[in-house]
């Protein structure tokens, strides 16, 4: 016999389990179940495609069992792949998840977070502590001969020592605790499993006890689900519910899928697929290890979870299975990712997925829940998936100046532009409220043009990569060209007017900005800052920093400076130099702090602000 701590994160796990899902402890069952059916699952397989299993006979179920006079005990039992006594260290005493660490520390610090959270985590085996005093797991490896117990109170240690079995498989026995005896009960269990596991796929028997015709009590057991894979059974078959449930099994989540896409494809190819849009986003889905959602079956013979290639990573949110009638059984990792009849359903799942979507964008209310949550994700799309680029731009949402509290498409965008816009425009960058006052947007504000506003990180790259939507090309505001487009001529003899300033501005601000000139874009503001077409900006090159390039070439900024503004037709008169030179750098660095930029000398600064401010007053 050997003892052995839990890994921190169990014990963290368990706290939580603990004090977030009192209120739905029925879970356990659904979790153990579903292990069962996954080992169930991982035999089929082996026997299926590796010689030296082939002989080994398969006869898979899962038994249910209770102390029908104390109430006392549950037990679950499966004829599945079985664990050896490292595989028990591993699963039970570990989480092996990447980014477990990091999530439970966050749901740790925020008790309130944590409890939405945790269910969607998938808390596994470790519910079953929340109805058991203590669980003994007896299991014994296929191809083994020796047997394993596995014991634990749930307080931070467990045991392991030479157990007993049979056969192959695994045993798991729950000391129910006050509150666990409710669930030795036959209708009880019954109720819980067809609610959450009348589609796992292998038989689940019930073991109870009834009266005999003539008294006393005589041992039965009776299959209590449909063991049918859901998503071979006909779409009119299925009832909402029996979707949301399924779901839950397959995802460990606790709350209900957003939307599915079920599809049965026949003809040169014949597959199944069940795809699931979560309401949540998962943990782990801007890590790079993040855990893939979709299973593989081929022939409704389970082959792998972990293949990340079966969708785009744009589409990593997607939950859901993928069942081909086509490939081999024995199909290696290598093989599949460059497999063509495997390519052939990825493309048209991804098509389907993004159907469906669009469609679900005309329920407005339940697409913008999607989009809060994955849309983000979406968006990578733009960047990595050529082929389905038009699709993915319908399916874009930003905030608007527009639309102050709503989300637009581009679409409805261009259905509001004015009759002689020439482009789309954007502006990029920090906050939204920060955007929405950004002097850049002065003059579009002044003649009505709507200008869209991003202020998600990765909006700059995907709006700078979407070049032209139906015939517009997309603008960034910030740009030095983009104003060109709304030039009058009253501007370019505003222009002409203050050409001698901008000539001296531009001397006393030397090698700070890459060029000065008279603006177009702005109303109220005495200046901004825009970058030059190619050049990165602000918040660009801030990314490109904090991704660790550190030897950025230096890029310099482009002054605007606004003709109608009384700072600048005042500073046109002056002759002193060094008021110039004070009130220049002024007007770039109002500007840059706009922008949400850093200042190079943020005393000079201020003492150039109290020089003017001084004279002022
Ligand atoms: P998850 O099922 O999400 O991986 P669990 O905590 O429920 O997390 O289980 C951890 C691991 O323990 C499983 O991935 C599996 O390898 C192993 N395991 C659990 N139950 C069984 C079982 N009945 N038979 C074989 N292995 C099991």
């Amino acid at each position: 016999m050997s003892k052995h701590q839990f890994q921190a994160e169990v014990n963290q796990l368990l706290t939580l389990i603990i004090h977030s899902l009192y209120s739905n402890t029925e879970i356990f069952l659904r979790e153990l179940v579903s292990n069962a059916s996954d080992a169930l699952d991982k035999l089929k397989y082996l026997t299926l495609t590796q010689e030296e299993y082939r002989g080994v006979p398969f006869v898979p179920r899962i038994d249910i069992s209770f102390d029908t006079k104390d109430r006392k005990t549950l037990t679950i039992s499966d004829t599945g792949i079985g664990m050896n006594a490292r595989d028990l260290e591993e699963n039970l005493g570990t989480i092996a998840r990447s980014g477990t660490k990091e999530f439970l520390q966050a749901m740790a610090a925020d008790a309130k977070k944590g409890a939405g959270l945790i269910g969607q985590f998938g808390v596994g085996f470790y519910s079953s502590f929340m109805v058991a005093d203590s669980v003994e797991v007896i299991t014994r490896k296929i191809g083994d001969e020796e047997a394993w117990k596995w014991t634990s109170d749930g307080k931070g240690e467990y045991e392991i020592a030479e157990g007993h079995r049979d056969s192959a498989g695994t045993t798991v026995i729950l000391q129910l605790n006050e509150a666990g005896r409710e669930y030795a009960d036959r209708w009880r269990i019954e109720g819980i499993i067809r609610k959450y596991s009348n589609h796992i796929a292998f038989p689940i028997h019930l073991h109870y006890q009834e009266e005999g015709p003539h008294g006393g009590k005589v041992d039965k057991d009776s299959q209590v689900n449909s063991a049918l894979a859901l998503w071979r059974r006909p779409k009119s078959d299925l009832k909402e519910e029996d979707y949301r449930e399924f779901y839950k099994t397959l995802s460990h989540d606790t709350d209900d899928p957003l939307h599915w896409i079920h599809q049965s494809v026949e003809g040169a190819l014949a597959y199944t697929t069940l795809f699931y849009i979560p309401s949540r986003a998962p943990f782990d889905l801007y890590r790079y290890d993040y855990q893939p959602g979709v299973k593989l079956y081929v022939k409704r013979v389970f082959i792998t979870e972990s293949e990340k290639d079966l969708l785009p990573v744009y589409l990593r949110f997607v939950r859901g299975i993928i069942d081909s009638e086509d490939l081999p059984l024995n199909i290696s990792r290598e093989i599949l990712q460059k497999n063509r009849i495997m390519e052939n359903i990825r493309s048209s799942s991804v098509r389907k997925i993004l159907q469906e979507l669009a469609h679900l964008t005309k329920n407005k209310e339940l697409y913008e829940k999607f989009w809060t949550e994955f849309g983000r994700v979406l968006k990578e799309g733009v960047l990595q998936d050529f082929e389905h680029k038009d699709m993915l731009l319908e399916l874009l949402r930003y905030k608007s100046t527009a639309s102050p509290h709503a989300w637009t498409s581009l679409s409805e965008y261009r259905d509001r532009m004015q009759k002689d816009q020439k482009a789309i425009y954007y502006v990029t960058g920090g906050r939204e409220a920060g955007l929405r006052s950004s002097p850049l947007l002065e003059t579009y504000k002044a003649r009505g043009i709507e200008v869209l506003v991003m202020d998600d990180e990765i909006d700059e790259i995907v709006a700078g990569s979407i070049g032209k939507f139906m015939d517009f090309e997309l603008k960034a505001v910030n740009r030095s060209a983009t104003a060109d487009d709304l030039k009058t001529e009253e501007d370019t003899t505003k222009a002409a007017a203050i050409e001698p300033l901008v000539q001296r501005v531009k001397k006393s601000l030397g090698s700070q900005v890459k060029d000065v000139r008279a603006s177009s874009r702005l109303a109220d503001s005495p200046s901004c800052i825009v970058m030059d077409e190619h050049d990165p900006t602000v918040q660009m090159q801030q990314i490109l920093k904090m991704m660790g390039n550190k030897d950025l070439p230096e890029v310099r900024p482009i002054l605007e400076i606004n003709p109608s503004h009384p700072i600048v037709t005042k500073l046109a008169a002056v002759q002193d130099e060094s008021v110039i030179l004070d009130t220049s750098l002024l007007l770039l660095e109002q500007a840059l702090l706009v922008e949400g930029g850093e200042l190079k000398d943020p005393a000079g600064f201020v003492k150039r602000l109290n020089r003017a401010l001084e004279k002022s007053l």
